[in-house]
């Protein structure tokens, strides 16, 4: 390719799709490169669409985009090997005009979203890895170089939106590889079931869809969590660690995925299915502290490569979008101004996420990473342990007079934590929330 562009995307997921789409829409001249088959095709993820970020992107994306279900309950599951304990929330008011979330399956998504941004102009070659960026000799990156025959491709400015794993930025010494502690490895199976037997099991009329995110002995004392996502004929399921906390144990992901698969609670639901995917992928969970510099002279970094992922509240495709179509409106600015893609005045994107929910909520929760990893023993195994036993204990008539239930449950408490550490972990957790 010998003409120079105005902007060069890598990675066609959804940082690098909202980007693409954003600066093609405003007129730029856009090159995407994705490495996989198609835009989509090594995408993994649970997957919540949140419709908002989407809107801001394309208002009418209902229209025309491939959703699954929009959902309208979301069940909280705190388990033990035998049980869980939930908090279930449910309300016809999403049954709205317009959800606000849906369940989507990632390989076809992207596609969608990626035939967007070259309907509006972008030019989208699949197949293709970035190798390097190439810089001038002042370390501005100035283009890029790909595992396909011919020389540089340049451009004013290189948008990294290589997700999670990508090299590329280490690589340039842009940013450092991501710790162990602050990335979890996750893997998730399809399964698939008839339409009416996923609306029947949880309890769904037409395109209802629920999600259920589970924490607890699940994780054998590592820090991470399962989920179970209802997409229109197919079931979700999936569950993920921190890789330092896989690093040090005997566990594997795929013997906790079946371990979480054929718990009582979780097997009825994915009875008789036929699993037809399984796919592992890394999240990054670091939060604010872990992440990296946002931008630098010709080049701006978007979504999970930049570790904009919010582990506490599992969302992360919304922080991929709006911050590539943040990073794409800065881009648009310094270039209607002729002026040059300096880190200087790329810094706009920096400006305008830290406006943004993305920031502000990463900055709200930039204890939380730590805490969880530190304190996984306790809130992982022992307290799940403690909150079933109280509940049996509750539930179970038995002739034992409450108040000696209360006390006992009490006791189970003080004595597997004391009340120091009680008040401790009280403490710590409210600050980190705060
Ligand atoms: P990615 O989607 O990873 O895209 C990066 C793209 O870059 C890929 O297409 C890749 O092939 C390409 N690429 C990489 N290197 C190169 C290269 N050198 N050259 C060319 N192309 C390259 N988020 C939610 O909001 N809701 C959820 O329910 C949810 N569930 C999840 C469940 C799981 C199991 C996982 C793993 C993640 C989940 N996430 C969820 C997180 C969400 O998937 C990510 O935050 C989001 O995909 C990040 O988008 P991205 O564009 O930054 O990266």
């Amino acid at each position: 390719i010998d003409e120079k562009f105005d902007a060069i995307v890598i990675g066609a997921g959804m940082a690098g799709n909202a980007a693409a789409y954003t600066m093609a829409s405003r007129g730029l001249k856009v090159l995407q490169l994705e490495r996989g088959e198609y835009p989509g095709s090594k995408n993994v993820q649970g997957g919540i669409l949140y419709a908002d970020m989407l809107e801001k992107i394309i208002p009418n994306f209902r229209e025309e985009a491939p959703l699954e279900r929009h959902l309208v309950e979301q069940r909280f599951w705190m388990m033990t090997d035998r049980s869980h304990t939930a908090l279930q929330y449910r309300s016809d008011d999403f049954n709205e005009e317009k959800p606000n979330r849906y369940t989507i399956i990632r390989s076809q998504f992207d596609r969608w979203f990626s035939r967007e941004a070259q309907s509006k102009g972008a030019i989208v070659i699949s197949e293709t890895t970035v190798t390097e960026l190439v810089s001038d000799a002042y370390g501005k990156v100035i283009g890029v170089l790909t595992d396909r025959r011919g020389g540089t491709i340049f451009a004013d400015v290189v948008v990294i939106a290589e997700g999670v794993n990508g090299l590329l930025g280490t690589r340039a010494g842009l940013r450092e590889a991501p710790k162990a502690e602050h990335v979890a490895l996750a893997v998730k199976e399809m399964h698939f079931l008839p339409r009416e037997t996923i609306e029947s099991r949880f309890n769904l009329v037409g395109d209802e869809g629920v999600v259920i995110e589970a924490a607890g002995t699940i994780s054998k004392g590592m820090t991470g969590m399962g989920f179970v996502y209802t997409n229109k004929e197919s079931v979700s399921v999936g569950l993920g660690c921190l890789v330092s906390d896989f690093a040090g144990a005997s566990e594997t992901p795929y013997g906790l995925l079946e371990a979480f698969k054929s718990h009582p609670s979780i097997k009825p639901l994915l009875e008789g299915s036929e699993v037809k995917e399984y796919a592992a992928h890394l999240i990054p969970e670091g939060g604010y502290k872990a992440i990296p510099e946002l931008v630098g002279d010709g080049w701006v970094v978007v979504g999970d490569a930049a570790q904009l992922n919010n582990a506490i509240h599992r969302e992360g495709s919304n922080l991929a979008m709006t911050s590539g179509r943040l990073a794409a409106e800065a881009i648009f600015q310094v270039k209607s101004r002729r002026e040059p893609m300096t880190k200087q005045n790329l810094s706009l994107y920096k400006k305008y996420l830290e406006e943004s929910f993305v920031m502000k909520d990463l900055k709200k929760y930039k204890d939380m990473p730590e805490l969880l990893h530190t304190q996984a023993k306790n809130y992982f195994l022992a307290y799940p342990a403690l909150l079933s036993n109280a509940m049996e204990n509750y539930l179970r008539v038995d002739g034992t007079p409450k108040i000696e239930k209360e006390k006992a449950s009490v006791r189970a408490f003080v004595k597997e934590r004391k009340w120091t550490g009680l008040f401790g972990d009280a403490v710590r957790l409210a600050r980190a929330w705060r």
